[in-house]
């Protein structure tokens, strides 16, 4: 096992003293705080990053302000040919990108490499082929005419401005990727505030947009705390924040919107999603299907599944075949390219997922497999399998965001859909059966705003994603964007 050597151009990036991207290029925080940046696979700290603050937020919008006027008037072809040369630059700088995903996050080089860039790319291009097919409405009035007036009237969709986007550590890049290209195609600007645990490949991501065409102060990143957020959501120069992580942080972050003036606000939240097995699906293939939506990325997917119903003739079946399969699971450094299942990303997250598995001890559940934190260096935990005793159980019921797949038998199809639907979270869902027709029987008595049938987690840019019930506000992807990053404005003609 040996970890691939880093490019000599990722060392010196993180070697640098990281400043903020406003207008284009570097400027030091004005108060010169910074923060530090921690490989989870190590625990050593491998950048500084500035913290923002009240100044630097202030210096952050005003220049997000001058790009708006000046992006939103380039015309939409244009926009979109630059986003293409974006996706381009990502692509010829894959693996630079990819070491330093995998450095910050721990996320094993495969997927950094597959998601990070390769799917984030793929998004890029999809949100390009847009910029010339935002269009409106031609509408015909029905005013009374008494002299011979006519009538006509149309819609125009505007952008929205300048748009704040938040960004979790899970999929630091894609995650950006999805928010920057909604607001650059529609002609908005945007500030991207990445996670304090993320804060780096980001700024790389910034520097080729430059490199792209992009103007100054159509994208400008500001790393640092949660409070840097804030303080960009409550800014009266802001007017939309596109939010993604936690469903408390993302309720916080709506009422801050709405008080500073009704800023309009995406919420993609966090979740707690259901996998439900009918009995006639093939053991290996229900086992394969677990590990795709819940041990993928060690379950740091906010669209994974973490509460399995399976039917109680084959759970156990299900748990033992289940359990085989994760103890040959590789468990390693993320940079070495055979490995399987690396860290999760933080030494904060660990310890919560330490504190699940003790809660799950204190209420009887059954740990088939897993349950503990490994002891190495780095942010470990070992993937796990628990089966609960009932509905009630903390395990079955709080986001882990962790590689934990917890279980309970059902009897009937009636009581599957009871029990997928018990919670208050409806960000995704999956069904697994070889009757299509009663899958399609059934999609519709599901809460969630995605549900896939015989698959999990994969998202596509033409599908809208979102939560349903405490699980968000608003659709990313497929046309659903646009009303979100524009506003509509109607003009009525006398002629
Ligand atoms: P958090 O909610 O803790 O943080 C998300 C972002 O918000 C971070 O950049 C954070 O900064 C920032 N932030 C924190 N406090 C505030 C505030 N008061 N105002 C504005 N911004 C703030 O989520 P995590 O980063 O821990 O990500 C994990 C969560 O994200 C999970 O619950 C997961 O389900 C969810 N998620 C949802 C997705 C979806 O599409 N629905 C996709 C991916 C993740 P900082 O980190 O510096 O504190």
């Amino acid at each position: 096992m040996s970890d691939i050597p880093l490019l000599p151009h990722v060392e010196a990036f993180l070697r640098r003293q990281h400043a903020l991207f406003i207008d284009g290029g570097y400027v030091q925080s004005h108060s010169g705080q910074t923060l530090e940046a921690t490989n989870p696979a190590t625990g050593q700290v491998i950048a500084e990053v500035a913290d923002a603050d009240p100044a630097d937020i202030d210096a952050a919008v005003a220049s997000a302000r001058r790009g708006f006027k000046h992006w939103s008037q380039v015309a939409p072809a244009t926009r979109g040919t630059v986003l293409f040369k974006l996706a381009d630059l990502m692509e010829q700088h894959r693996e630079e990108l990819a070491q330093i995903e995998t450095c910050q996050s721990g996320k094993i080089i495969q997927i950094s490499r597959a998601f990070e860039v390769d799917q984030a790319a793929h998004f890029l291009r999809y949100y390009a082929g847009w910029a010339s097919k935002i269009t409106g409405q031609t509408i015909t009035p029905s005013l009374p005419s008494f002299a011979g007036e006519r009538y006509t009237a149309f819609t125009l969709r505007e952008p929205v401005g300048v748009v704040v986007g938040i960004v979790p550590w899970n999929f630091s890049t894609m995650i950006a990727i999805w928010k920057l290209a909604s607001a650059l195609v529609t002609g908005c600007s945007i500030i991207i505030k990445p996670s304090e645990f993320t804060p780096l490949t980001i700024l790389r991501i910034a520097e080729l947009a430059m490199e792209a065409g992009l103007p100054p102060g159509a994208l400008n990143v500001l790393t640092g705390t949660g409070l840097v957020g804030k303080g960009l959501v409550e800014h009266p120069g802001t007017n939309k924040v596109s939010f993604t992580g936690s469903v408390p942080t993302g309720i916080a972050v709506g009422q801050s919107a709405m008080g500073a003036g009704l800023t309009r606000a995406t919420l993609e939240l966090g979740g707690k999603n259901s996998a439900g097995f009918l009995p006639d699906v093939d053991l290996d293939k229900a086992v394969s299907g677990i590990i795709e939506a819940g041990f993928l990325h060690s379950g740091q997917i906010c669209a994974a599944a973490e509460r399995f119903f399976v039917h109680r003739s084959q759970i156990e079946a299900v748990m033992d075949k289940l359990a085989q399969r994760l103890s040959a699971l590789n468990i390693g450094s993320p940079l070495d390219e055979r490995t399987e299942f690396g860290p999760v990303a933080n030494r904060q997250h660990q310890l919560k997922l330490g504190a699940f598995f003790d809660r799950a001890r204190a209420q009887n559940n059954r740990i088939v497999h897993g349950g503990r934190l490994i002891d190495r260096p780095g942010c470990y935990v070992e993937p796990t399998i628990i089966l609960a005793n009932g509905v009630d159980d903390t395990l079955l019921n709080e986001e882990t965001f962790g590689p934990i797949a917890t279980f309970l038998p059902y009897d009937t199809e009636e009581e599957l859909l009871a029990l997928m639907n018990n919670t208050p979270y409806g960000l995704s869902a999956s069904l697994w059966t070889n009757d299509l027709g009663k899958a399609l029987r059934m999609v519709p008595a599901i809460e969630a705003g995605t549900v896939w049938v015989n698959m999990h987690t994969l998202l596509d840019p033409a599908v809208p994603f979102g939560g349903s019930k405490s699980s968000g506000v608003g659709r990313e992807f497929g046309a659903a964007f646009i009303e979100d990053y524009t506003e509509l404005k109607s003009v009525m003609i006398r002629y």
